[in-house]
């Protein structure tokens, strides 16, 4: 087992570490009150165009998508990947500079790998460049959305035409005006087979019959510029070439979107909590209570010793399922991926947890990002896959291998 970087991902660190230290720590302050400007609400902040210009001159650009992809890829793996979206998850929002942030690295792995050539050109080339957005349209208020084979939304076909008619919500980044794009499952054939029901189809952002019909807050926050919105679809049609990979694989595509999506996100939530303790350390250390440092007192340091051991374990796994991921794809992983999915949101939350204790009033406010770090892995947590259906599945994958290993034994 080899625990060093490649030399060229260690390069690409230095890199990153550097830009993120001129360009992206200097102006969260400034972020942070122009999103929170109620005056502000639902626009991009303008400095942010000008980070992506300087990110992508410094070739720290669509660094997420693997080198399977082959023309569109920078030709990096996951495992050279995580350590780079760990940096980046320090800083949430700074994944958009890189061309790194969901819910469009998922849609233009789903472009990538399932679209048509007209498709990919249409739709993939400006997202690869970071000149639109894009948002999934997936969960529905009306079932049980993570059982994905409960979607209600009806695809129907019309001559040359689909016709799309459903509610939506938790829809991410549809309130951006730079989204144009979005990604939509739905039912095209209710009679088939529970997992060959569904499709997924292209919907331009100003076809007619789209209408958000209300914003939704998370612990109170709208998410600006994205946001998360409910959204009704009444008969919005599109042409039948919209249709991605064709009818009755939206189930297959919806895997195959969320299993890189689900790593990324726990690399980026391993850099919240790193930066999280870090910030703890720095607090604690010169914070006198009852004439000692807080950094003496026994409670506190078995924090900080428990959130280094958390951290670390988190990491090493998800680099082993980014490994694993590069040498057998994501369905060879995907033990390693629920695993990681388990572990890294609720690891960070409980660091982000005893930092904000550790920090007394000012760890709830926003004067420090811990607060922020918190509430994103507490609802990242139910987002992708909420943690008990990852458990199920897991579970059940394990007692099969196991129990399969047992009976090679007994017959052996
Ligand atoms: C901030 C945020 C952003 C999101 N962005 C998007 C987006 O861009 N696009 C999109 O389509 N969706 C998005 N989602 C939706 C998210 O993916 C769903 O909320 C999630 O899949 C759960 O579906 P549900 O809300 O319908 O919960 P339900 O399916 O109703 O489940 C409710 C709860 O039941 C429990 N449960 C479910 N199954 C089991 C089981 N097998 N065993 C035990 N307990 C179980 C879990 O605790 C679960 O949380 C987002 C959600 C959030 C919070």
């Amino acid at each position: 087992m080899n625990f060093e970087h490649s030399d060229k991902t260690l390069a690409l660190i230095a890199r990153l570490t550097a830009f993120m230290d001129e360009h992206v720590y200097p102006v969260e302050a400034e972020r942070h009150a122009f999103t929170h400007d109620p005056a502000n609400l639902w626009r991009p902040w303008p400095v942010l165009e000008d980070l992506k210009a300087r990110a992508q001159a410094a070739g720290l650009w669509n660094l997420f998508l693997p080198h399977e992809y082959g023309r569109f890829s920078p030709g990096l793996g996951n495992l050279d990947y995580a350590p780079l979206a760990e940096i980046m998850g320090r800083v949430p929002w700074s994944s958009e500079i890189f061309n790194c942030s969901a819910p469009d690295t998922g849609n233009m792995e789903v472009l990538a790998k399932y679209g048509t050539p007209e498709q990919q050109e249409r739709w993939l080339a400006p997202l690869l460049a970071g000149e639109i957005r894009s948002a999934y349209l997936m969960t529905e208020p009306r079932v049980a959305s993570s059982d994905a084979t409960n979607l209600e939304t009806s695809i129907v076909r019309d001559g040359g035409d689909y016709v799309i008619n459903g509610l939506k919500w938790w829809i991410s980044g549809i309130m951006d005006p730079r989204c144009t794009l979005l990604v939509v499952m739905g039912k095209t054939d209710p009679a088939a087979p529970r997992h060959r029901q569904h499709s997924t189809i292209i919907v331009p952002r100003d076809t007619p019959g789209i209408t958000i019909t209300r914003n939704l807050t998370v612990f109170g926050s709208h998410n600006s510029p994205g946001g998360e919105a409910e959204v009704l679809l009444e008969n919005v049609r599109v042409p039948a070439e919209n249709l991605i990979l064709g009818e009755g694989r939206g189930f297959e595509i919806a895997q195959g979107r969320l299993g890189p999506g689900r790593i990324h996100h726990c690399m980026r939530s391993i850099g919240q909590a790193q930066r999280a303790l870090e910030i703890m350390a720095r607090r604690v250390d010169g914070r006198i209570a009852f004439g000692r440092r807080l950094a003496d007192q026994s409670s506190i340091r078995q924090d900080v010793a428990r959130s280094y051991c958390e951290i670390e374990q988190a990491r090493l796994l998800t680099l082993k399922a980014a490994d694993q991921m590069d040498r057998y794809g994501a369905r060879g992983a995907r033990d390693l991926i629920a695993a990681i999915k388990i572990v890294a949101p609720r690891m960070a939350q409980e660091v982000a947890d005893r930092a904000i204790q550790a920090h007394g009033g000012m760890g709830v406010s926003d004067d420090t990002p811990i607060a922020s770090f918190f509430a994103l892995n507490r609802f990242l947590r139910i987002a992708d896959g909420p943690d008990e259906v990852h458990m199920s599945q897991l579970g059940k994958m394990k007692i099969e291998d196991y129990a399969a290993a047992a009976q090679r034994e007994r017959g052996s």
